[in-house]
């Protein structure tokens, strides 16, 4: 039952797909370190393969053919990229859905203040993280403000080399005797999570202005992004770790980056469906939902209905749409929900249970359930499912592995899976295996990445 090592059964021109796709992602993750991003970067790559947008289309009103191509944003923080097949929607689709909000540091709605001459911004932190791992690092802020009058303007402040960084700090190890005692969930509480943004109190000011340091960065915001601090109400300012994401290991194996989880997903479906140029048998989708990491809750989570009603909108406009066919349509339809699992980690081997874990380099990991404490909250996908999935993964010689999320009783944790699966389709988790997953800076093999996108093409041909 172990699954071979994949770097194995490359030869010179698969290395150098795999080593061509990897530096693709890694510019991925480069420029889509916020939800936003991702989506935007996806739109682009969209229209530059020929995908039109499915408001476009709804409006023209034409009946879409085999073959169309097809991409729809909802709020610009998800996407679904849609090829038409030759089968009535009815019959099902196939689908890859993966997410693209990481865990990271918001900024409060009313977060500027000033404490002993040094300017700070006030925080809330966003999925799952280990507070303690998100100081004494270099940060960068991406986001968006949007004034009253509907203007929104992009912000990124941090990645470009002459740009200034952000950071939260940790006491001295020589002042630490009392704060060492305390167990690690401890160290930082989420209150104590105070970006530093400023140091320097403004000159010449009003004898009566008391804040000189805020109100100095207050003036440069003004300056040079004509920001009120009322803006701050109307902005979504997500603090990340600052630069890019870089080739790990002598041997240039694997690659450090912000945000795997579950970029390297997302990324490997979009290199999938684009990989597509024939007319398929069943109509493709390859999603990416917002929200993940809370619950997939909220209009862009993928607890929203915009992936049912994108179906929909495109049954109509094959035209075959009455709400029957369409529920027909969903529980015919078959997914991966691909997003990332906990990759065995030597170093802490007790979390994990061997046989049945994850292991960098050996391919793309399914997760037949995931859950916690007595499978509690998993999807556990059909038997009948997997078999099916296996031969797909074995006719197109993809390196797979199943595991885990750790051992019995432990951990476990949650995917979009559960959620597609009310509809009654086939579902099971499928993705990358990570290390240190939900760090500011997470680890994966290049070679599980590589097996990935191909086991996702596959199943979108096959399924
Ligand atoms: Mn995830
Ligand atoms: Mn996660």
């Amino acid at each position: 039952m172990e699954r071979e090592n994949a770097w194995k059964k490359y030869d010179s021109a698969a290395l150098e797909e795999l080593e061509a796709l990897s530096a693709r992602y890694r510019s991925f993750l480069d420029n889509g370190k916020t939800e936003r991003e991702c989506a935007d970067l996806a739109v682009k790559a969209a229209k530059a393969n020929g995908y039109i947008a499915l408001e476009d289309a709804i409006k023209a009103g034409e009946k879409l053919e085999p073959g169309a191509k097809l991409w729809c944003a909802p709020m610009g923080k998800a996407i679904m990229l849609f090829i038409i097949g030759k089968q009535p929607m009815e019959n099902g689709i196939n689908i890859v859905g993966a997410h693209i909000d990481s865990p990271r540091i918001d900024v409060k709605q009313n977060p500027l203040y000033e404490d002993s001459d040094l300017a700070y911004l006030d925080t809330h932190y966003y999925g799952g993280i280990k507070k303690y791992q998100w100081v004494t690092l270099p940060l960068a802020i991406h986001g968006v403000v949007v004034k009253k009058d509907g203007t929104k303007a992009n912000v990124v402040i941090g990645e470009d080399d002459n740009d200034p960084v952000l950071c939260i700090s940790d006491l001295l190890i020589h002042l630490s005797q009392e704060q060492m005692q305390k167990k690690a969930s401890e160290l930082f509480s989420g209150e104590d999570l105070n970006l530093i943004i400023g140091g320097m109190p403004m000159k010449d000011a009003d004898e009566k202005e008391k804040e000189l340091v805020k109100a100095n960065i207050l003036k440069l915001l003004k300056e040079k992004y004509d920001f009120e601090e009322e803006d701050f109400l109307s902005a979504e300012l997500e603090i990340v770790p600052a630069g890019r994401a870089r080739d790990l290991g002598l041997d240039r194996s694997m690659i450090l980056g912000y945000g795997h989880d579950d970029r390297v997903c997302a990324f490997a479906e979009m290199e999938a469906i684009f990989a597509i140029n024939e007319i398929p048998e069943r109509t493709l989708c390859c999603l990416f939902a917002d929200k993940e990491e809370i619950g997939s809750v909220g209009a862009t989570g993928m607890q929203a209905k915009y992936f049912e009603n994108a179906f929909a909108e495109l049954m109509a406009l094959t035209g075959e749409y009455c709400e029957l066919k369409m529920r027909r349509g969903l529980a015919n339809s078959k997914m991966l929900s691909c997003d990332v699992s906990a990759g065995f980690d030597p170093n802490f081997g007790s979390a994990f249970e061997r046989k049945n874990a994850a292991f960098l380099g050996r391919g793309v990991c399914f997760n037949k359930y995931t859950g916690a404490r007595g499978k509690s909250g998993s999807n556990d996908a059909n038997a009948e499912y997997m078999a099916e999935v296996r031969k797909i993964m074995d006719d197109a010689n993809v390196s797979f592995q199943t595991a885990e999320l750790g051992r019995v009783d432990l951990g476990g944790g949650g995917t979009i899976a559960y959620i597609c699966a009310l509809y009654c389709m086939n579902v099971i988790d499928s993705g990358v295996a990570v290390l240190s997953m939900h760090a500011p800076w997470e680890i994966i093999s290049k070679a599980d990445l590589y097996e990935a996108m191909k086991g996702y093409k596959a199943f979108l041909l096959n399924a």
